[in-house]
């Protein structure tokens, strides 16, 4: 098999260190290189090994998200250093972000002015206009995809290129779906998609940041999408009382259901609101405050529900339990190999969400 990634073992290079995350087919894990002393992040990716399998990721998948990765080159944007590869996994050397998630991080805080939350959103719209510049759509933003280099700096790193596409013709006509919350009104309708759709998503977390309400959220996921088509948001006095009309107009530019009609990131960071043009705008921002208390319970509610993973995870391992019978010797190690990710999995959600 040739491939243009390292086929020696990353072990040889790096000292793999404990697990920092994981996805659907991915594991995070810290590790320091041998040479230099230097911490890194490896996104170990597991490879779909055979076409019909339900596991790994496909080859053109992981290709797309490396190539991807090395036309960027940003402060706001993760960065990608080296590429391993073996039998099992295609694994990513990337720039260790450790201060966590930005949202984890504001929900620690006692105050949070329009002025700070504003700093933090430009670093996202700074990250995003060197990709859309290079055409490329994110496609999954979230507060889960939004990390912070450490507490001190708070410097916004974008991370997560699995579905990230590159836009030709200024749309694109795959399908998929992002998280129900931040998806545009054109994901759900099966219309192109472009760079508008990020912009969609980055209306959504101002709102979300600013209120700690989430704009579209309803009892279930019909509920939700019905919400999105309809663009049926309102500013209610009783959670944006202290916010001000600028932050609401930059709301209001960016959940638009025509794409067209959608401000573009150039529009947002010339908007007065990230970028005030007087001193009365200026102090707008300032005597305007983000609603922390209800962000907070808004946040503790999201990691709450990052923890309901191990119940599907719990539902996956026995699934694959139940596989068990008529298997042949490859399908038995495929399934082995399941069972061990989704048990290291489980463990690291546990520990995570303090249930353990
Ligand atoms: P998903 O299935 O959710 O799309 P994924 O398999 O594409 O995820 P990532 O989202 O890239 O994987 O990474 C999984 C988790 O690992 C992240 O949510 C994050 O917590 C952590 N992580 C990823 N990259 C880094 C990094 N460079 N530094 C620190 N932590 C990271």
């Amino acid at each position: 098999e040739s491939s243009p990634y390292r086929h020696e073992p990353v072990e040889d290079w790096y000292i793999v260190g404990e697990e920092i995350g994981s996805g659907h087919f991915a594991v995070v894990k810290k590790v320091v290189c041998k040479r230099s002393g230097t911490e890194f992040a490896a996104k170990f990716i597991r490879k779909k090994r055979a076409s019909t399998s339900r596991r790994g990721a496909r080859r053109e998948d992981i290709e797309r998200e490396i190539s991807i990765l090395q036309e960027l080159n940003h402060v706001n944007i993760i960065k990608l250093y080296d590429i391993f590869e073996d039998k099992q996994d295609v694994t990513l050397i990337l720039e260790l972000v450790s201060g966590g998630e930005l949202f984890d991080f504001i929900a620690e805080r006692d105050v949070l002015h329009e002025s700070e939350a504003t700093a933090f959103i430009a670093q996202v719209l700074e990250g995003l206009a060197h990709m859309h510049l290079k055409n490329i759509a994110h496609l999954d933003l979230k507060p889960e995809n939004i990390l912070l280099t450490n507490r001190a700096q708070a410097v916004i790193k974008l991370i997560d290129f699995g579905i990230s596409r590159k836009i030709e013709d200024g749309k694109n006509e795959i399908q998929m779906l992002g998280t129900p919350e931040f998806v545009a009104p054109e994901v759900i309708a099966y219309e192109p998609l472009g760079l508008y759709t990020d912009m969609w998503a980055v209306g959504v977390i101002t709102y979300i940041l600013l209120s700690g309400c989430s704009p579209f959220l309803g009892d279930n996921k019909q509920e939700t999408f019905a919400n999105i088509c309809a663009v049926d948001f309102s500013f209610d006095d009783e959670f944006f009382g202290n916010t001000s009309d600028l932050a609401k107009d930059f709301i209001r530019g960016l959940l638009v259901k025509h794409p067209g009609r959608r401000a573009s990131v150039t529009d947002c960071l010339s908007h007065p609101w990230i970028k005030p043009i007087n001193d009365r705008q200026k102090e707008e921002r300032k005597e305007a405050k983000t609603n922390l208390e209800r962000f907070k319970t808004f946040n503790a509610r999201r990691k709450w529900k990052q923890s309901l993973k191990v119940v599907s995870l719990c539902n996956r391992l026995s699934r694959s339990i139940k596989n068990r019978n008529n298997m042949n010797g490859d399908e038995a190690q495929e399934e082995d190999e399941e069972e061990s990710f989704v048990l290291r999995t489980l463990f690291h959600c546990i520990e995570d969400s303090n249930l353990g």
